[in-house]
This record gives C-alpha cells, sequence and structure tokens, in this order.
C-alpha cells in the first residue's frame, strides 16, 4: 500500500474514517480535492464546518434543525396528539416522503441494545416522557426498524407510555423483519402506519 506524508496523508486519513470509504476512495477523493481551486475546496471545508456548528437538535423533537425548535413542531397544522417514535432523523425524512403523517415526531437518536452497550439512558426517551407528561398526546407509534433491537425498544417505551394513560401502537410489518425504515419505499410506509397495532 502506497503511504504519502504530511498533509495529504492527514487527508487521506481523514477521508478514511468516514462510513463506507476504504484506503482506495480516500486516496481518490484526496487527489480530487488537492486538483480543486483554492475557493473550491474552502467551499467545501466551510460547508462541513457549517452544518457542524449550525445543526442542533430540536428542543421539542430531538430531530436535527438549524433553529431552536424544527419546522416539523412549529408546523400548527400538525397535531400534537400523535407522535411517531423513530431510532433517526433520517427516518423522519423517510416517513415525510410518504406524506401520509400529520402528527409530530420524536427522535431517539439509538435504539437500546445491550449489546453495543445502549442503555435506554443513552437515547431521548426521557425526553419523550417529558412531552407525553407535559402535553395532550394521546397516542405514541412506535416506527422503530422491526429489528430485535428495534422491537426491544417499542416494547420498553410502550411500557413506560401506556401507565401514563396513552395509547402507544407499533407500526405494522409491511416493513419485512429487519428491514431499515430509512429505505423504504413510501407505499410500504403508509401500509406500515395504516396498519399499525396497539402495543
Ligand atoms: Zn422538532
Amino acid at each position: 500500500m502506497q503511504h504519502y506524508t504530511g498533509a495529504l496523508d492527514r487527508l487521506i486519513d481523514q477521508l478514511g474514517r468516514l462510513p463506507g470509504i476504504g484506503r482506495k476512495t480516500a486516496q481518490r477523493l484526496a487527489f480530487h480535492i488537492i486538483n480543486l481551486s483554492e475557493a473550491e475546496v474552502m467551499a467545501l471545508s466551510d460547508s462541513i464546518a457549517q452544518a457542524k456548528l449550525n445543526i442542533k437538535y430540536c428542543s421539542v423533537c430531538c430531530n436535527i434543525s438549524e433553529s431552536e425548535k424544527c419546522s416539523i413542531c412549529m408546523d400548527e397544522k400538525r397535531s400534537d396528539e400523535i407522535i411517531c417514535v423513530v431510532a433517526d432523523p433520517r427516518d423522519v425524512a423517510a416517513m415525510e416522503r410518504a406524506k401520509d403523517f400529520k402528527g409530530k415526531y420524536h427522535v431517539l437518536h439509538g435504539v437500546i441494545s445491550p449489546m453495543d452497550g445502549v442503555t435506554p439512558d443513552m437515547i431521548k426517551i426521557r425526553e419523550l416522557l417529558h412531552r407525553v407528561a407535559d402535553g395532550n398526546v394521546k397516542e405514541i407509534i412506535m416506527a422503530t426498524n422491526p429489528t430485535i433491537e428495534g422491537e426491544a425498544t417499542a416494547m420498553y417505551v410502550a411500557k413506560l407510555i401506556k401507565p401514563m394513560g396513552v395509547k402507544v401502537s407499533r407500526i405494522a410489518h409491511g416493513l419485512p423483519v429487519g428491514a431499515d425504515i430509512e429505505y423504504a419505499d413510501e407505499v410500504t410506509i403508509s401500509k406500515a402506519l395504516e396498519g399499525r397495532r396497539e402495543l
């Protein structure tokens, strides 16, 4: 394997840490970058820094947002009575593509996974409980992926919320077991929401 020295090697090393980028791709990207104009490189590095500095979590739903509250939480046409709980901001984007859901979301930023050392206090369950306790929520839809961890997380949350007098439902398995909501098509997501069952 070819090694470069100094700045180029550091760039290849940084790019190689990105998900899905192997050493070969990192080298290709690094050479692409050093062949760009100075202005283009500055625009690229600035967009990375700005994304990191400006994007934070919505204070209500924990989705990514550039303001204190995200656009979905601010939308008065959407119901506060129904909250769809997902593991990842990318799942919100996928659910929104289906255009059927008119409630609000809650993003857990992960699922409970003892194997990976993820305990319930490490994801945004506490924030969800506060929302349910404070608001006029009537139903929680658990839309975590149909994996072992996704199911376990749905059951765990249901157990905490049901005693608060709120209905908890689980999206139907139009989604195949082990599937990723992020990559599901709109029809599958619509069917999964429609066929949800109470937990
Ligand atoms: Zn929000």
